[in-house]
């Protein structure tokens, strides 16, 4: 598990001091993550994750990590092994306490014969129809089935013919008997049983009943021994209805749910119905494409557990839903990567450049710095010869007032290496700059005696060293803060035509042929870059994670 952080106090600590204080759980804290495996996790799911095990690790408690699969049709193998891998690489752990809710069948069976037999539940023959129909609405109360009396032994029986697979689906459902006319929707005798033949990803098909999720969560939480029960805001109005099962079943040692703001992100989705949209109609590359907003498209995009971590601490838990800036996020993750992502140059849109008065065969070994905020990083050497490549942007032929780069006549400072001045452009019959020719004062090699100052420094490659690569530029996946604001609205209408750029012949540092997937580095005065797992040994791909400022946030000052 990862260094203990100075995680900041919330209402939900607030709550877990107080119950420690008064012992009502015995001095325990127990905590889980109970996933529903029906898609990848994404950010939002981190929040929780850091929540549920970070309060385990400050209180030396536990946290389990919890499949909630009462829902035999959505749910896959595949989800269940990359919600493992993600909760993992977040940095936790839950020794052996993975469970799933369909370890409990039986146990959630027998309470509700249980039930049954205290005049608690009964079976309800209305079709779907029916039951809709006499729910009632906000303002009017709703009306008693008419199999709301039947007998015990009649439930019993009907109960395990249901069980037995004797009835079609959506024939017979088992109900909690609570009261039609509760204000609360929820606690109008609540379905807490329905047959569904299908086949479950772990049970197959033993089971034709299928618990209803507000039934088995409570119960599943009582039989892991949880004491604090963290779920979002939504399940509020469900908390009645979760304490009613715990009570209604005569259960001691009552775990307590506890609800807190989910995450919001702007220009981000966090439904997975929404984002499974984005995969299975092809809009992304797949469940970790490094647009998504999922744990495993950050981790390609090249985010680090750290900085994941360090932006649950930073947005903290509230009572209250709001919209996170996306800004924050990348904020954690610049400030990670600043301090442990190694500095090397990259030129994405190459211009070549001559100096003319470099001697033909000459190689000059220039020292570059690996990490100015990091100095036991090292150093490594450069190899600097007459003929280099500069960015085309960092060349304007009639420059704008307020540049200070390259332009004929200009000088500008190559980073670790020479002043040059700009004497000649080369250009194509179609009047395409072709390349540039500089000369060089020998006088002004980086780290020397010489004085003189230009104002602009640029980053460059050696042309005989520099390697071949293709980097691919994200951006927001969406063009508005809120993609989901409008009900009426398909989220897909504000997806950003242009979120992703891909630049097939770069030039990089020779010494990143080295790189493994995975891997981060810094492309200075460009951005944050990660190895792609699609990289070869004959062509490195790499993902920009980040640039390193907010582009964003200039624009709108402009
Ligand atoms: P979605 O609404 O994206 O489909 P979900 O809530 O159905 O997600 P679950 O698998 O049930 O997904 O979520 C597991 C846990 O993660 C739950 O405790 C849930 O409250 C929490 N969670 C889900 N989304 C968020 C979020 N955006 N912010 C914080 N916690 C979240
Ligand atoms: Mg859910």
């Amino acid at each position: 598990m990862e260094e203990k952080t100075a995680t900041p106090s919330n209402f939900i600590r607030d709550i877990i001091d107080e119950d420690l204080r008064t012992n009502k759980h015995n001095q325990k804290v127990h905590t889980r993550f109970p996933p529903e495996p029906n898609g990848y996790l994404h950010i939002g799911h981190a929040k929780s994750i850091c929540l549920n095990f970070g309060i385990a690790r400050d209180y030396n408690g536990l946290c389990n990590l919890r499949f909630d699969d009462t829902n035999p049709e959505k749910e896959e193998v595949e989800y269940v092994e990359s919600i493992e891998e993600d909760v993992r690489w977040l940095g936790f752990d839950w020794d052996n306490r993975m469970f799933y809710a369909s370890d409990y069948f039986q146990q959630l069976y027998d309470f509700a014969v249980k039930l049954i037999k205290d005049g608690k539940a009964y079976i309800d023959s209305s079709t779907a129809d029916e039951l809709k129909e006499h729910r009632g609405t906000i303002t009017e109360s709703g009306k008693e089935s008419p199999y709301r009396n039947r007998s015990v032994e009649e439930n019993l029986e009907l109960f395990l013919a249901m069980k037995d697979g004797k009835f079609e689906d959506g024939t017979h459902t088992l109900r909690a008997k609570i009261d039609m006319s509760s204000p609360n929707m929820l606690l109008r005798d609540p379905v807490i049983y329905r047959i569904k033949k299908a086949d479950h990803h772990r049970t197959g098909d033993k089971w034709c009943i299928y618990p209803m999720y507000d039934y088995a969560h409570p119960l599943s939480d009582w039989i892991e021994g949880i004491t604090h029960s963290i779920c979002t805001l939504e399940f509020e109005v469900h908390r009645p209805l979760y304490d009613w099962f715990l009570e209604a079943l005569n259960l001691e040692n009552r775990p307590q749910q506890i609800e807190f703001a989910r995450l919001n992100l702007s220009y981000t989705i966090m439904s997975k119905r929404k984002l499974l949209e984005l995969v299975q109609e092809g809009y992304v590359s797949g469940w970790d494409d490094p647009r998504m907003p999922t744990i495993s498209g950050l981790r390609r995009r090249g985010y680090t557990p750290e900085s994941i971590r360090n932006f649950a601490d930073r947005i903290g838990v509230a009572k209250r839903d709001a919209l996170t800036d996306v800004v924050l996020l990348e904020y954690s993750l610049r400030e990670d990567l600043n301090k442990h992502a190694p500095r090397t140059m990259a030129v994405l849109n190459p211009l070549k450049v001559i100096i003319t008065n470099y001697p033909n065969d000459k190689t000059e070994e220039m020292e570059a710095v690996n990490n100015p905020e990091d100095i036991s990083m090292g150093k490594r050497k450069l190899s600097f010869s007459k003929e280099i490549y500069i960015e085309q942007d960092d060349f304007q032929e009639v420059p704008h007032k307020k540049f200070h780069r390259l332009s004929p006549g200009n000088e500008v400072r190559l980073k670790y290496a020479y002043i040059i001045k700009c004497e000649n452009v080369i250009k194509d019959e179609k009047g395409n700059i072709t390349e540039l020719h500089c000369t060089y004062d020998p006088e002004t090699r980086s780290g020397g005696s010489s004085m003189k100052k230009v104002k602009g420094t640029i980053h460059w490659v050696s042309a005989k060293q520099a390697i071949k690569a293709e980097a691919r530029l994200y951006d927001r996946l969406f063009t508005v803060e809120d993609p989901s604001a409008d009900p009426e609205k398909d989220f897909k209408e504000f997806i950003n035509p242009d979120s992703l750029k891909i630049i097939t012949d770069c030039l990089i540092e020779p010494e990143l042929a080295m790189a493994k997937p995975g891997d981060k580095f810094q492309f200075e005065r460009l951005g944050y870059f990660c190895v792609d797992p699609l990289s070869t040994e004959k062509l490195l791909v790499f993902n920009r994670t980040v640039t390193l400022r907010d582009s964003w946030a200039k624009i709108e000052k402009k």
